[in-house]
């Protein structure tokens, strides 16, 4: 039985835009899902028009980062149903996060119930599929209000929803930086606090000023190998074969990143998950071998990669009309998530 989770719906529903999606995450849905954790147990789950949290200024969520996120989205079929794409490995991921900053962990049922009528009550805010889909932002946050240094006793669990449409548009200019690194052994690459992005923002700032997109993030120790892109997996294609690095505990785990995999290999194109380093990808470009590079996440689901900069050397890759692989893993993708095609691996939950 589904958990049931009290309403209180905007008293005037605003009107969506998604015929032209506003940029990226600057646009909420009417409604939010907020639940607390107190002695021992999530409680006080309800849904509600999207608005301010009251918070204190002391809570350690502020003060010492312990918050988690996942992302995922909402698509709308050709029929007018509403999907999750893959919402359980969210889920499961969430609570890789929380354990990992000792936060408690986000039931199943309320995760997945609370998502399901969260996104039913906004289900006019989830574009068509031609204009975008439903970007969906969870969270949990300390709010014991302490300074003490100690896991959290007292947590929040946000969910809310913007309507979205493309994310990057161009094709993406990478950089290397020898100056900083996004994660590290036994650090939190692998999971998603909002640390990371905070620990990130200078040298992806940098890059910007210096005129690229985003941060091409080479491993800590030697800054020779590939982690990823910017907040994104990273994939290149090198004589007709998929390369992207392995899982090392340094890497997110992502769940576009996985997809691609799959489909890829289901259509027959090699894929090999393995270090690879910044000085085989200029020595394939040299040879004439790199033909594609791009970045999977749920906000982009693959970014075109045209410029690599690396220690003063300049890779441009090939312009992205004349790439095989991506586009036709971004077609097969869009296409499941949509509905289009058949789900074989069971990635769609309806709402
Ligand atoms: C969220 C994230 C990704 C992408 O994960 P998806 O599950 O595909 O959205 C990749 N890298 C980093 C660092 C991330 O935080």
């Amino acid at each position: 039985m589904a958990l049931l989770i009290p309403v209180t719906t905007i008293s005037a529903p605003r009107r969506p835009t998604p015929i032209t999606p506003p940029p990226f995450g600057t646009t909420f849905s009417d409604h939010m899902l907020v639940a607390r954790y107190h002695d021992g147990s999530w409680t006080d789950v309800e849904i509600k028009p999207y608005g301010p949290l009251a918070l204190a200024p002391s809570i350690n969520g502020l003060q010492y980062g312990l918050a988690v996120f996942e992302g995922l989205k909402a698509f709308r079929t050709d029929t007018g149903d509403i999907v999750l794409f893959r919402p359980h490995d969210n889920w499961q991921r969430l609570g890789r996060s929380c354990r990992r900053l000792v936060l408690p962990e986000v039931s199943e049922p309320l995760f997945m119930d609370g998502l399901r009528q969260l996104v039913e009550l906004d289900a006019r805010w989830v574009p068509s599929s031609d204009e975008g889909s439903l970007y969906i932002r969870p969270c949990v946050f300390a709010v014991d209000e302490n300074i003490r240094v100690k896991p959290a006793e007292s947590c929040s669990f946000v969910i809310f929803t913007c309507p979205v449409g493309g994310y990057f548009a161009e094709p993406l200019k990478l950089v290397t930086t020898p100056r900083y690194a996004r994660a590290f052994p036994g650090g939190t690459g692998d999971i998603k606090p909002g640390g990371n992005y905070a620990a990130a923002m200078l040298a992806e700032h940098e890059a910007h000023t210096e005129g690229h997109d985003a941060v091409l993030w080479l491993d800590a120790a030697e800054h020779r190998y590939i982690e990823e892109c910017g907040v994104m997996n990273a994939f290149f294609v090198i004589d007709g074969r998929v390369i992207t690095p392995r899982l090392s505990g340094t890497i997110l785990a992502g769940v576009t990143r996985d997809s691609v995999i799959t489909l890829l290999r289901e259509m027959d194109v090699p894929v090999e998950e393995r270090s690879i380093s910044i000085a085989e990808v200029i020595a394939a470009h040299h040879a004439g071998k790199l033909t594609e590079c791009f970045g999977t996440g749920t906000a982009a689901t693959i970014a075109h990669v045209q410029r690599i900069t690396h220690d003063g050397v300049e890779l441009t890759l090939p312009a992205v009309t004349e790439r095989q692989v991506a586009p036709a893993v971004l077609k097969r993708l869009t296409l499941v998530r949509t509905g289009r095609i058949l789900d074989i691996h069971g990635w769609l939950v309806r709402v």
